[in-house]
């Protein structure tokens, strides 16, 4: 029974049948027509064994809401609690597929196959988890399911309205993840992060669904994180905390009080402020956080265990007695050997290019910066990394002269015409003078088609998706092949896939010799098989494919030929993580290093990593 002092108000909202079975419906009959306590809930859902924090922004967006959201619930996976994040979304799109990366960021591919918003990358990164489609809701999915159950006359006469059936289908989702989140099973506590801002039109109903979900849960299962931001305006050269309290209010203002508040900062936020903010939002000193900027976001776990806030949390949700010491004091060994190495000295200095289309716009390609960023760490290197665009890249001079600024170039993945030429371009003066090189996709797609216009001669060589018309299609769209692998017309292959490495390549030297990977997918075209024959014939090799149809999934170069010359299919950025970073970017960023410093590769690390031919390393920067 509850302990909460709800009392029998809250009783009223327990267990309540599956909406997918003739249940869901039973709840609309005579006794639920009268009540406006109507709450779904998964059947089996024991309230209190999933507790739930909510982040919450205000004063403005892209503060980090999904930093701070994943590192806290690190902190409580560290500490041997099972979590699950969700990110909930107020547009209306059904996912983040059709969105441009220039307005919103990079499309952050799931295992599942789910496309969503950047952040999630975030979590995966930060807790080192795979998530899947119950971890992202958008209004859109939302608005979908109850049009469609309305359609179904699933809600027998009544009108369908915010509340309750908004709000209901809302806290759902956040139960159905509760239950199912620990790898299918219950898991200990579900991070919710709501996008925008408190005050937005359109995330204003999972406010208010939350505020239910508080209400219902207890107050000891629930609680409100609010990131605010600290104003501290040149002019008057001190932190001032007005914007803050209105945004808090705000949220007051939709029935929601803050449990914990975490300040955005440019500098440490003064003992004053939080004084302020604790006295205007009824939040104790103890609760309220300093996140101000930091040179890596994996130093904020740290932070905020020193200010103690796993603590507060443990206690707010009455979590103590399911922590597991042990494991907590293995897993800081691990992270702050982590964090050392980030801010190490770096022995090493590497640039690298990245030579894609939204030149101004890093968060366009936020998983390959992290990847790369996850190297450096690894490698202890210095990574300069250059955004470029190849759109206005018209001969090979220019791409060469482009090129040879860095020690390893990136092209990465796309869509669209623009920029194409200029990428097939720079791609053919990394392979002639031996820069090293990873192509993804997009970029894998380009060097099958630079490597058959140059080595093949056939000069009009093209991907159907630029030239419908071309008599060498070596990339193009295989109808015939996604329906045997079960894809529908006109869609893309996404999520995880197995590929099977060849022995004896680069590919399987960098995966460490395992024969199988698992990497993720999102891709509409693909390399002709017809034209397989002939580009290995030529040189190339294919030492990756799918396990069991003629789709190529990574391409290279012998080491007579290039050091380091790769290409996947997939997105190696998606799945690289601060402690496991990914294969291939290591592979790019150990040959970079070894092309400036030859003896890297008799280092420990450089034997790891860098191919050399028949034992011997000269061949790697000869
Ligand atoms: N446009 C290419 C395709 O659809 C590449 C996609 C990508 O780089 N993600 O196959």
């Amino acid at each position: 029974m509850p302990t909460d002092g709800y009392g029998a108000q809250s009783r009223q909202f327990q267990p309540h049948p599956d909406p997918a079975s003739a249940g869901f419906l039973a709840q609309f009959g005579a006794s639920d027509e009268s009540s406006e306590g109507f709450s779904p809930t998964p059947r089996g859902y024991q309230p209190g064994r999933t507790k739930y924090v909510v982040v919450i922004g205000t004063v403005m967006s892209g503060l980090g809401k999904g930093i701070f959201s994943s590192s806290l619930a690190k902190l409580l996976k560290d500490k041997g609690l099972t979590v699950a994040p969700i990110k909930m979304e107020g547009y209306l799109n059904i996912d983040s597929g059709t969105l441009n990366p220039y307005r919103h960021g990079e499309v952050f591919v799931l295992e599942d196959g789910l496309e969503t918003d950047m952040d999630l990358g975030t979590y995966e990164r930060v807790l080192n988890q795979n998530l899947g489609r119950l971890n992202f809701v958008t209004a859109g999915q939302i608005y979908t399911e109850i049009l469609e159950r309305e359609r179904r006359g699933g809600y027998l006469g009544r009108d369908v309205q915010m509340i309750p059936h908004v709000t209901g289908a809302v806290k759902m989702r956040l139960r159905q993840l509760a239950m199912t989140g620990n790898a299918g099973k219950p898991c200990d506590v579900v991070f919710v992060e709501v996008g925008g801002t408190a005050g937005d039109y359109e995330n204003g109903f999972y406010i208010e669904a939350l505020r239910e979900l508080a209400f219902e849960e207890g107050s000891e299962n629930c609680c409100f994180v609010a990131l605010t931001y600290i104003l501290e305006p040149s002019i008057l050269g001190e932190q001032k905390s007005k914007a803050a309290q209105l945004g808090i209010k705000r949220l007051m203002e939709a029935g929601v009080q803050p449990q914990l508040i975490a300040c955005r900062a440019k500098n440490p936020v003064t003992e004053k402020v939080m004084q302020k903010i604790a006295m205007f939002s009824n939040v104790p000193l103890p609760r309220i956080f300093s996140m101000h900027d930091r040179a890596s976001i994996y130093t904020i776990p740290d932070a905020m265990r020193d200010g103690g806030l796993d603590r507060e949390i443990l206690s707010l949700l009455k979590l103590h007695e399911r922590v597991n010491a042990k494991q907590e004091d293995r897993e800081r060994v691990t992270w702050s050997a982590f964090t050392k190495r980030l801010n190490a000295p770096r022995a090493h200095k590497v640039r690298i290019g990245v030579l894609g289309k939204y030149a101004s716009l890093r968060d366009a390609y936020a998983s390959i910066d992290k990847a790369i960023e996850h190297c450096g760490t690894a490698l202890g290197a210095e990574i300069e990394i250059d955004w470029l665009d190849t759109s206005d890249v018209a001969t090979l001079a220019e791409a060469k002269q482009i090129v040879s600024k860095f020690d390893g170039v990136i092209v990465p993945g796309g869509f669209g015409m623009r920029g194409v030429e200029g990428k097939v371009r720079c791609v053919e003066a990394a392979r002639v003078d031996r820069v090293p090189f990873l192509g993804i996709c997009l970029g894998f797609q380009v060097a099958v088609i630079e490597y058959a216009r140059d080595v093949l001669g056939w000069t009009d060589a093209h991907s159907t998706e630029f030239d419908p018309a071309t008599t060498h299609p070596v990339i193009s769209e295989l109808a015939d092949q996604k329906k045997i692998e079960g894809i529908m017309g006109g869609t893309m292959r996404l999520g995880g896939q197995d590929v099977q490495i060849e022995r004896g390549t680069l590919a399987h030297l960098v995966f460490g010799g395992r024969d199988v990977v698992r990497e993720r997918f999102r891709h509409r075209y693909e390399v002709d098989p017809k034209h397989v024959a002939a580009l290995t014939a030529a040189g190339m090799i294919f030492s990756g494919r799918h396990t069991k149809h003629p789709i190529m999934q990574v391409l290279e170069l012998p080491i007579s030929v290039h050091p380091y010359f790769i290409g996947a299919q997939f997105h190696p950025e998606l799945t690289s993580r601060p402690l496991e970073p990914q294969p291939m970017f290591m592979g790019l960023i150990a040959a970079a290093i070894a092309r400036r410093e030859p003896d890297f590769a008799q280092t420990e690390l450089g034997k790891r990593w860098v191919r050399t031919a028949a034992g011997t390393n000269a061949a790697v920067t000869a």
